[in-house]
């Protein structure tokens, strides 16, 4: 898997565009057929005047709707081992060096996970991923996350199942392939050359690796990453350009949630508009990915969640691992309110 270019900041001078003088038309014309925006555009979109913002929701929404119309998918995430992380993640509440009071357990039972997936299912969710804090899984954890995928997908055929456990191998992926797996969860979290700044337990490569094997097994890759950790607009960017270079299918992306207890906790707040600009570049970026707002949407978000829509076609409810989130009834009154409709199982559409 080649990722030079663009997004390993290692054309970071370029000339600069300013907003007013892009073409919007011309940028989506070029993004539905294929293109890759420019640097300078990527720089420009990030720093739109916030008065001009409504321009860009408007052009992104287009290609938004070009590949999933008005759809929204919900997707909900299970918490299946919490809080006893060896890596040092620094906007995890579950890291070594948090301080964060959360939830602490070993992997839940099969039973549990596939009670989760019911509960999921109960709630419009088309999408389950069951999380891990861990830097990898071994074998036992493989198979008994195997044979949680294995019930689930018995009973529910056609749940798209994803599972985030780290830093994994390519027979452990197919593994879980062959398991009824659909997805892989890796977020890249930030660019390669921020990484060191959050994370020393392991590196941005380590993580490429495992989306290598994920890809190699035959899985659909989830990747996408954190806005707010204290990067610069180049890392914003490079994260955008990594995600379309690892083809990710799936691209969440976070607005950090600042966990009292983690090293991340002081961090500035940001705006509803960077999130909602971030969120139009991973949009342009890849155009045919699924792109879901994730963590801290309600925090960071505030009164302007309903415009995230523009730009992503999905979003989690039920809340993030250790923070808690809009349930379905204000998430599906939010998306209705805002003209977009619940994606539903194509068998059960009307
Ligand atoms: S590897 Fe995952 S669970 Fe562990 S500290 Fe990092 S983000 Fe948290």
């Amino acid at each position: 898997m080649s990722i030079a270019g663009p997004g390993q900041g290692d054309d970071r001078t370029v000339a600069t565009i300013r907003f007013e003088d892009l073409d919007l038309a011309d940028v989506v014309e070029r993004v539905l057929a294929g293109a890759e925006l420019e640097r300078a555009e990527a720089h420009a979109i990030l720093n739109c005047p916030d008065q001009r913002l409504a321009e860009l929701l408007a052009a992104t929404l287009r290609v938004r709707e070009a590949a999933f119309g008005r759809r929204v998918k919900v997707c909900i995430l299970r918490n299946a081992q919490s809080g006893i992380c060896p890596e040092d993640c620094s906007y995890c509440s579950q890291s070594r060096i948090s301080r964060a009071e959360i939830p602490v357990y070993k992997m839940q039972s099969v039973e549990e996970l596939c009670e989760g997936a019911r509960m999921a299912v109960a709630s419009g969710a088309r999408r389950y991923c069951m999380v891990c804090s861990m830097r990898g899984p071994g074998a036992r954890e493989i198979e008994h996350l195997a044979a949680a995928c294995e019930r689930i997908r018995s009973e529910y055929p056609t749940l798209e199942l994803c599972l985030s456990l780290g830093l994994m191998s390519e027979e452990q992926a197919r593994r879980l392939k062959q398991a009824g797996a659909g997805w892989i969860n890796h977020n890249l979290n930030t660019s390669r050359r921020f990484y060191p700044e959050i994370c020393t337990t392991h590196t941005w490569d380590d993580r490429v690796r495992t989306i290598e094997n994920v890809r190699a097994a035959g899985l659909s890759v989830c990747s996408g990453g954190i806005i707010g950790m204290g990067e610069s607009d180049d890392d914003v960017i490079d994260l955008a350009y990594a995600t379309r270079r690892v083809g990710a299918e799936s691209v969440p992306v976070n607005f950090l949630h600042p966990i009292a207890g983690t090293p991340l906790e002081h961090a500035a707040r940001l705006t509803p508009e960077r999130c909602l600009k971030a969120a139009c570049l991973f949009r342009l970026l890849n155009p045919r990915s699924e792109v879901r707002a994730a963590g801290g949407r309600e925090l960071n978000l505030g009164t302007r969640q309903a415009d995230i829509f523009n730009a992503v076609n999905s979003i989690f409810v039920n809340g993030y691992l250790t923070t808690a989130g809009w349930g379905i009834g204000a998430t599906r009154e939010l998306i209705e309110g805002a003209g977009f409709e619940v994606e539903v199982e194509p068998s059960a559409a009307t």
